[in-house]
């Protein structure tokens, strides 16, 4: 057997694995299996093509994607390794070629769609063939959890009982507990080496402000930190995406929108100016940022929540790709979560699914209202981690006071309960607060049990403790009920004073800071 540094020279040209690689592949050329957790661009492929070169016999590599497959052959070839993928759109004759260079023991490396490993008499084949090992590609596919779900490949835990002997990595840059718990079940991996690595993204500077005016926030954010500097703004609807560009553009910022709504030469053309001009503001939905390769965007906003912690370290992964410092801002209110709720009530999806993705936000929420530094809970989600905390995020910079707020918690839930759980937040924390308005004289309001109990705080301070009950469970917005807030059965405990509630305390008077600034 050739050793592993020998065939990355020779073979790739490279002169050195990169952290946690040379592992992997002894890990893997030693007979072992394993999961390996990494995003894009952290060098997977080299993890399973290297051990497959050492090892004598085929590396069958499974992919879900034929483009894929093809590109990674076409990189194999040209540096002489005698690699073929297998699947559905060959030129007649072709998949015969190859079935008889892998019977005559002239290939090293196969590609295959799992669909095409599973029928045929593929596995038949297989099973006459010297076989070095078998890699899994993208195997979050084989998770409900994540977002890509491939029923074929629940399938493929075939190989783990057909070839025991021979050893198998899976590979996906989607990597939070759910889903790689998952993954090494259905795959039968539980016996393999985990390995997590590189999804720290150190130049990127992560903060959270509570909304109060989203579109002010955002600008006094661009002016006093990105001016004329590249950068994205992620919105949940189209409309918003327009209004928002339209208003940055009148306030003088080189707004551009993007969207699915738009004309394909619109977005061609906004894509365009985005990465070839210096300090062009991208604002855009979701639908933006696939494949986009800028390295120098100096910040990416969410005006509105992204849809899971998932999709908030992919989007905001898209800052800073050059190294240098970053930012990834976010401005978050309570009626985002009503929102996130409903789209997920409302959706066609099944049961379980929604399960999920309640869960998803749940995560995500838990991060938002976090008193710890946000770059640890982060990477723990993805079940890597940060010995220390980080220094470059909010809460290492202004370190969040956790207080007892068991009191303010059982007055906010009273006070809900008291007005029939039918009202925004608006409305319960005017009755809190004493607030006397049109509408809560004709309500009754003033006469509640509850009426001014929360005087001592104020209405932006109200707004943080809502906010991190909604976070908690404890409350949930209804958004059928325009935003209205109902209790949730968690709250029992809370209101009969058998559960203690922790609240961040630096929210509140962040909170009560932007009030006063915006007069
Ligand atoms: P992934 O599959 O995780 O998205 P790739 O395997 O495509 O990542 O690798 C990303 C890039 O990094 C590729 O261009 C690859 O050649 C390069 N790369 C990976 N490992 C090394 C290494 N040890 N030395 C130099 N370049 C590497
Ligand atoms: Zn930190």
């Amino acid at each position: 057997m050739r050793d592993p540094l020998t065939v990355l020279h020779d073979v790739f040209g490279y002169s050195a694995f990169r952290g946690e690689q040379a592992e992997i592949v002894d890990h893997l050329v030693s007979g072992g299996d394993a999961l390996v957790l990494m995003p894009t661009g952290g060098g997977k492929s080299l993890c399973f093509q290297v051990p497959a070169l050492v090892r004598p016999g085929i590396g069958v590599v499974v992919s879900p994607l034929i483009a894929l497959m093809q590109d990674q052959v076409e990189t194999l070839r040209q540096l002489g390794v005698r690699a073929s993928a297998l699947h559905s759109s060959l030129p007649p004759g072709e998949s015969g070629n190859i079935m008889r260079a892998m019977r005559a023991g002239e290939l090293d490396l196969l590609y295959v769609s799992p669909e095409r490993l599973l029928t045929d008499g593929l596995l038949d084949l297989l099973d006459g063939c010297k076989l070095a090992l078998f890699a899994i590609d993208e195997a979050h596919c084989v998770s409900q959890w994540g977002h890509d779900f491939r029923p074929e490949y629940l399938q493929l835990d075939v190989l783990a009982t057909r070839y025991p002997g021979v050893p198998r990595i899976a590979l996906t840059a989607t990597a939070d507990g759910p889903t790689r718990r998952d993954i090494a079940e259905r795959l039968k991996l539980q016996g393999g080496r985990i390995f997590v690595a590189g999804f720290d993204r150190p130049n990127i500077r992560y903060r959270i402000v509570p909304k109060e005016n989203p579109k002010a926030q955002l600008l006094s954010f661009i002016q006093r930190e990105h001016q004329n500097e590249a950068g994205i703004v992620y919105c949940l609807s189209r409309n918003k995406v327009d209004t928002t560009a339209e208003w940055l553009r009148g306030e003088g910022i080189e707004a551009l929108p993007y969207h699915a709504g738009l004309d394909r030469e619109v977005r061609a053309r906004n894509q365009d100016r985005f990465l070839k001009e210096d300090g062009v503001v991208m604002v855009a939905t979701i639908a933006f940022g696939m494949g986009i390769d800028k390295p120098d965007v100096r910040f990416v906003a969410h005006l509105d929540l992204p849809k899971s912690l998932e999709a908030y370290y992919q989007e905001t992964g898209r800052a800073g790709r050059d190294g240098l410092p970053s930012d990834a801002w976010m401005a978050y209110g309570i009626q985002d979560v009503g929102k996130i709720q409903g789209l997920i009530a409302e959706s066609d999806a099944p049961e379980r699914q929604k399960q999920i993705d309640r869960q998803k936000l749940d995560a995500l929420l838990g991060y938002c209202e976090t008193v710890r530094c946000r770059r640890q809970v982060l990477l723990e989600y993805f079940s890597d981690s940060l010995p220390a905390p980080c220094g470059n995020c909010d809460t290492c910079l202004e370190p969040i006071e956790a207080f007892d707020g068991t009191e303010l918690a059982r007055k906010a839930l009273s006070c809900v309960y008291r007005t029939g759980q039918r009202f925004g937040v608006g409305q319960v924390i005017d009755v809190l607060t004493a607030t006397e308005t049109d509408r809560v004289r004709q309500l009754g309001h003033d006469k509640l049990s509850t009426w001014g109990i929360g005087r001592d705080l104020a209405k932006a301070e109200w707004k943080s403790v809502f906010r991190q009950l909604v976070a908690a469970g404890l409350l949930i917005v209804d958004t059928e009920g325009h935003g209205a807030l109902h209790l949730a059965p968690e709250c029992r405990d809370v209101l009969r004073g058998e559960r203690e509630i922790r609240l961040r305390r630096e929210a509140v008077k962040k909170a009560v800071r932007g009030n006063g600034r915006n007069g």
